[in-house]
């Protein structure tokens, strides 16, 4: 979607980035609130002092990701869950301190070649810094390395079994998920605010997704599509 097409102050539609048009009596935006409000809106579409305060939102840092390939053998006794909190003296949300190991392969076979697991590692990582310049690719492995520590702790000769791997930055997060900065959502601490709820001050435009009531994760992502569809009832 390129655009949410707003008419007399009504949201009439949304426009494809290949042109087309697809009217419809409601909209329902599941981007962030920052990618609703500055990409699929145009500025004089919200009234400017909504604007300024939904956007003026403090935001959860992005992310590190490491995704590995890596030989199985000897590995039988492994679990499939970890985290590590690298020093725990220190704030649990520092980049690269507390560091989250997925191992699928270990109950689906299936999810790796024969032989092999396949694992993911992530770290939240400040969006702020990062361009793909001509260090980017140093910076990736760079800030990579973290994850990888904490992955010795499971796996003490990671580095020796990879066959694969692929980091993600902040960057990738934010392009692959087309999410603002990559963030993680709104960073509205539980009893200091509210999430906002479903409805925009735009007729027949509404939202869903993590930067509105509930918030952040699956479930709460989900339970929001319910508050937003027992709205549309109202
Ligand atoms: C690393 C990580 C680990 C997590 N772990 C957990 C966990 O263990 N448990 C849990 O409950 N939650 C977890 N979460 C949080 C959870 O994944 C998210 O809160 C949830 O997936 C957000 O769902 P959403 O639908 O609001 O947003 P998204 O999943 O970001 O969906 C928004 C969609 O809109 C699309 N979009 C954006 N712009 C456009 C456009 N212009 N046109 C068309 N489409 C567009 C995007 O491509 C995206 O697919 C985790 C999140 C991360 C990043």
């Amino acid at each position: 979607v390129e655009q949410i097409l707003v008419a007399g102050g009504q949201a009439v539609g949304v426009r494809l980035h290949n042109g087309e048009v697809i009217k419809a009596p409601v909209v329902i935006s599941n981007a962030t609130l920052w990618d609703t409000y500055t990409k699929l809106l145009r500025e004089e579409d919200l009234p400017p002092s909504y604007r300024q305060s939904a956007l003026a939102t403090p935001v959860v840092d992005s992310f590190m990701h490491l995704h590995l390939g890596i030989r199985a053998e000897g590995l039988e006794q492994l679990t499939g869950h970890h985290v590590v909190v690298q020093d725990a003296n220190k704030d649990i949300t520092e980049p690269g301190n507390t560091c989250m190991i997925s191992i699928p392969s270990v109950w689906d076979r299936n999810l790796a070649p024969e032989g092999h697991h396949v694992i993911h590692v992530y770290s939240l990582e400040s969006y702020a810094g990062w361009c793909r310049d001509q260090g980017y690719q140093e910076k990736k492995k760079l800030r990579s390395q973290p994850l990888l520590t904490a992955l010795e702790r499971v796996i003490p000769d990671i580095r020796e079994r990879i066959v694969l791997e692929l980091i993600g930055t902040p960057l990738t997060h934010a392009h692959y998920l087309r999410r603002y900065q990559g963030t993680y959502g709104p960073a509205i601490a539980a009893g200091k605010g509210l999430f906002p709820g479903p409805h925009t001050p735009i007729k027949d435009l509404y939202r869903v997704g993590d930067s509105t009531m509930p918030g952040i994760g699956v479930p709460a992502v989900a339970a929001s599509g319910i508050l937003c569809a027992n709205s549309l009832r109202c």
